[in-house]
């Protein structure tokens, strides 16, 4: 486990549009391990190891995460919010967060009126995005415009912490834990000659609509995807297996099966966890999936798309949960499968 590139990308603050320390981090981390690293006019980084087949295969994990956008100062020097990608109210008061403002970070608090004075029926609903501000001290509009503008983003605190061996909780493992993956298989693979000629991509603007992993699959146009992304965990409080299926932190990573997936693409990635000896989940997808393996299926006249999961516990909130051997698990799957393949492979679906 490379634990200090993983503790980097959480670290670097990436809401959708605004990705580029992130994709710094994988920049600087890919760089010696690839033949090539472009960076597109989109903000993708795509890290190519050139291989001695003709295929092309492409793993991808999206580097931006969800935050907030600044849209309104009010006289009091109050800022408002508008959510990048989805965002939970409820969750926000009381939070500290970061904002970015040329480079520099801000710290505010967010607001919400205490408990005594909230009318009765406000005492038992959610509060709204609009009912929300954030606070940075600012005595008025005037001196908060000297410290932050419109449209700054905004993030969770940053922070990382180890809640076992194996846990780590932090912001934003959606999905640094994919952008990590694809840096990892790269490192693996590093010593090795390989026959498809391996794109490793972090993509861009996933969280508002795997709107990189469209861009960067025309690009690249290849005849594998592989997307690395998380998936819900079901082994908390609340959840019903009945509904959700069953899927466990620290069981090792979810390897998806249905519509959005080639059938050889599972069966190879099934076989390649087989021979390498990693602990598996399925996840039954039955359509598309809100990944960028949906995207890159339906680039140009098709693409055998993959998608390997890394279970999250709390997914879009401050504090996330993965396993680390998951991590792990996923790279070692997805290197044998890589492996596994060469010019021959046929992924056109037959019975
Ligand atoms: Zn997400």
């Amino acid at each position: 486990m490379e634990k200090k590139f993983f503790k980097d990308l959480v670290l670097a603050p990436s809401p959708s549009g605004f990705e580029q320390p992130a994709q710094e981090v994988y920049r600087n981390y890919v760089k010696g391990l690839a033949d090539e690293v472009k960076t597109d006019v989109h903000g993708n980084v795509i890290a190519l190891k050139k291989g001695t087949g003709k295929l092309r295969l492409m793993v991808v994990g999206h580097a931006d995460e969800i935050g907030l956008m600044i849209h309104y100062i009010d006289e009091n020097g109050f800022l408002r919010f508008k959510p990048v990608g989805g965002v939970d109210p409820s969750l926000l008061p009381g939070l500290r967060v970061n904002l970015y403002h040329n480079g520099k970070v801000v710290r505010g608090v967010i607001g919400r009126k205490p408990i005594h004075l909230l009318e009765p029926d406000e005492r038992t609903k959610a509060p709204k995005l609009e009912d929300l501000w954030i606070d940075i001290g600012a005595k008025d509009k005037k001196t908060a415009e000297k410290k932050v503008s419109i449209g700054d983003i905004v993030t969770f605190s940053p922070g990382m912490e180890m809640l076992s061996s194996d846990f780590v909780t932090t912001k934003a493992t959606d999905n640094k834990a994919g952008v990590y993956v694809a840096g990892a298989v790269l490192k693996e693979l590093a010593a090795e000659k390989v026959v498809p000629n391996v794109y490793a991509v972090s993509s861009v603007q996933e969280e508002i609509g795997l709107r990189g992993a469209i861009t960067s699959a025309f690009g690249i146009d290849p005849h594998i995807g592989i997307a690395i992304d998380v998936t819900h965990a079901t082994d908390y409080p609340g959840l019903n297996k009945a509904l959700l299926g069953e899927c466990s932190l620290g069981k090792g990573p979810a390897i998806v099966v249905g519509a959005n997936i080639n059938p050889k693409v599972f069966q190879l990635l099934k076989k390649a966890a087989e021979k390498a000896k990693i602990e598996y989940q399925v996840e039954a997808a039955p359509r598309g999936t809100g990944t960028d393996a949906n995207a890159i299926q339906t680039t140009r006249s098709g693409v055998a798309a993959g998608l390997v999961s890394i279970p999250n516990r709390y997914m879009h909130t401050p504090n996330e949960i993965i396993s680390f051997k998951d991590l792990d698990g996923a790279v070692k799957i997805i290197v044998e499968f890589i492996r596994m393949i060469d010019d021959k492979t046929d992924f056109i679906p037959k019975v």
